[in-house]
């Protein structure tokens, strides 16, 4: 079973409730994680993983180069480059391969045979290995500059389904791009993290729209809920008006600062604080999903 945790809104807390979830899940089922957020994974710092067993690369990208040696340095290229990557220097013409998307433009317009050609670019790597829990976590990690996060977060999602595991948990990336449209997709049931705030509420109703989109099943936890209770309330009667059910309401607690600060899952360090009862309260409840 995957359960995707997701939240259209960033800084809501959906990390820390990923990373006490996969620790709670982990103490009972076989579990695999998925670190999702592809620009800025961290749950390595919270489950701790102290050294990677392997990192694979995404194939499949290219980027231009000019060979100086032939560029008649007449700028055609530059002034046809859609993503502005090239530049002049020392009277020819460069490529920045960090921005290079690979779309040819630059080839075709040059007036010049052989002058530009194609290399090979790794946008990003999939890391892997155990945690200090004892599972192990899959992490897409971008480079600065590449695109396709979405096809990272895929084929971190495919290595993590080759091995045996009663539960995935996918830490999604904030928003609703395509790294979390690759989180999502094929999940049995995605988490939305609220905070009782109009922006979080707004955002995660355009996360909800990918979530139909897909005919995916979703439960929502309002995080942080005593900061507004009379802003919680109505965050769960929106999301019950568009068929999604509030399974938990989780308090401020100082706690979750500490643990974060320290790299470790809030439910593990202060067990007894009310963060870690309302997330064994959420646990339970999803359970009843398996
Ligand atoms: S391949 Fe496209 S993005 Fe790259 S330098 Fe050429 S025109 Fe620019
Ligand atoms: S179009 Fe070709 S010849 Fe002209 S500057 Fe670009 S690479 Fe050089």
């Amino acid at each position: 079973m995957q359960i995707t945790v997701a939240s259209g809104k960033g800084g809501v807390g959906k990390s820390s409730i990923s990373a006490s979830l996969s620790y709670l899940f982990s103490r009972t089922f076989k579990l695999v994680a998925v670190d999702a957020d592809a620009d800025t994974p961290n749950l390595e710092i919270l489950l701790g993983v102290e050294e990677w067993e392997g990192k694979e690369p995404l194939p499949g990208e290219r980027v231009a180069v000019i060979d100086t040696e032939k560029c008649t340095g007449c700028g055609v290229c530059a002034e046809n480059c859609p993503y502005e990557c090239i530049y002049p220097e020392n009277g020819y013409f460069r490529v920045n391969g960090v921005l290079c998307e690979g779309c040819n433009v630059c080839s075709i317009v040059c007036p010049e045979d052989g002058v530009i050609s194609f290399k090979p670019a790794v946008p990003g790597y999939v890391k892997f290995g155990k945690t200090c829990f004892g599972f192990p976590l899959f992490t897409g990690e971008l480079l600065p500059g590449r695109p396709n996060s979405g096809k990272l977060v895929f084929k971190a999602k495919q290595m993590a389904r080759e091995v045996p595991s009663d539960i995935t948990v996918v830490d999604a990336a904030a928003g609703i791009g395509c790294s979390v449209i690759a989180s999502v997709n094929g999940s049995d049931l995605v988490l939305i993290v609220v905070e009782p705030t109009k922006a979080s509420l707004s955002d995660a109703e355009r996360l909800l729209k990918l979530v139909e989109h897909f005919n995916l099943r979703a439960v929502a936890v309002v995080n942080k809920f005593d900061i507004n209770r009379e802003f919680s309330l109505e965050v769960e009667r929106v999301l019950k008006n568009r068929g999604v059910e509030t399974i938990g309401f989780i308090p401020y607690d100082r706690s979750v600062v500490d643990a974060v600060v320290s790299g470790r899952p809030p439910v593990e360090v202060y067990p007894d604080s009310p963060f870690s009862a309302a997330l064994r309260e959420v646990a339970e409840r999803l359970k009843e999903f398996l």
